[in-house]
């Protein structure tokens, strides 16, 4: 009986749902890691093993820190630009819902269901100084020349304007592991990077200064800014990090 005394617990900012469960990061991501040899699974700053999902929407533990920061920084009727690169779904639903003032577009290099196929190192659609607010989450991780995508983001920003700017980062490592000449299978990402798809494993200096390189000012939130009690009640991890760029 007492194994259930803990669920039903939490509350998910992106489909509003309280004392309800989480389901735990899928384990397939534990799988393979043991599989592929990749030594840092578990080790990472934000994503949880046990609160991953909510079981309402599904929304993720970084969705639903995003939500959290949109709820307590807009009222929901001002009119702004927000661009979403590579939008996570249950967050744009949310958005939809949320905001209905805003010029809203989406983003997407391979996805068919985004406003705009776009590579986010070369944004040449968007005007310099045109979006007011981004949004762009474990996209860069992906991308070879990572430096170029956060200039291109600087650039579209207007003056003043801010950005969600996430990746994974593992607090086991103190250097960026990336350009290994020899990592060239699905099979070498997944024992490197930690997924088949990522070109780079972060360590957190190296994202804040490749941020800060970039121009803009950096923006961090964390449990200390939340609380405790509300990290737990939205599932975070402790660690977590809410990286707000600002131009
Ligand atoms: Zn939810």
């Amino acid at each position: 009986m007492f194994k259930y005394f803990t669920r039903h617990r939490y509350y998910c900012p992106v489909c509003l749902s309280k004392n309800i469960d989480f389901k735990p990061l899928p384990a397939m991501y534990a799988q393979n890691a043991e599989k592929y040899g990749y030594k840092y699974f578990g080790k990472s700053e934000m994503t949880t093993l046990d609160t991953y999902s909510c079981l309402k929407c599904g929304a993720s533990d970084r969705e639903r820190l995003y939500a959290l920061y949109l709820e307590n920084n807009f009222k929901g009727d001002e009119s702004f630009i927000l661009y979403h690169f590579s939008p996570e779904k249950r967050l744009q639903h949310y958005i939809i819902k949320r905001f209905n003032n805003i010029q809203y577009k989406t983003f997407d290099l391979k996805a068919n269901d985004v406003d705009i196929k776009a590579d986010i190192t070369n944004l040449n659609m968007i005007s310099e100084n045109e979006c007011d607010f981004f949004i762009c989450s474990h996209v860069i991780e992906h991308v070879e020349d990572d430096i170029k995508a956060i200039k291109e983001l600087y650039r579209i920003l207007k003056p003043g304007g801010k950005g969600i700017l996430m990746a994974p980062i593992s607090l086991a490592i103190n250097k960026t592991i990336e350009n290994l000449p020899d990592v060239k299978t699905d099979e070498d990402r997944w024992k490197y990077y930690g997924q088949n798809d990522h070109v780079r494993l972060y360590a957190k200096n190296d994202f804040i200064n490749r941020i800060k390189a970039s121009g803009f000012k950096l923006n961090m939130f964390d449990e200390r800014y939340y609380g405790k009690k509300m990290y737990k009640k939205l599932g975070l991890k402790k660690t977590s990090v809410l990286y707000v760029v600002e131009k």
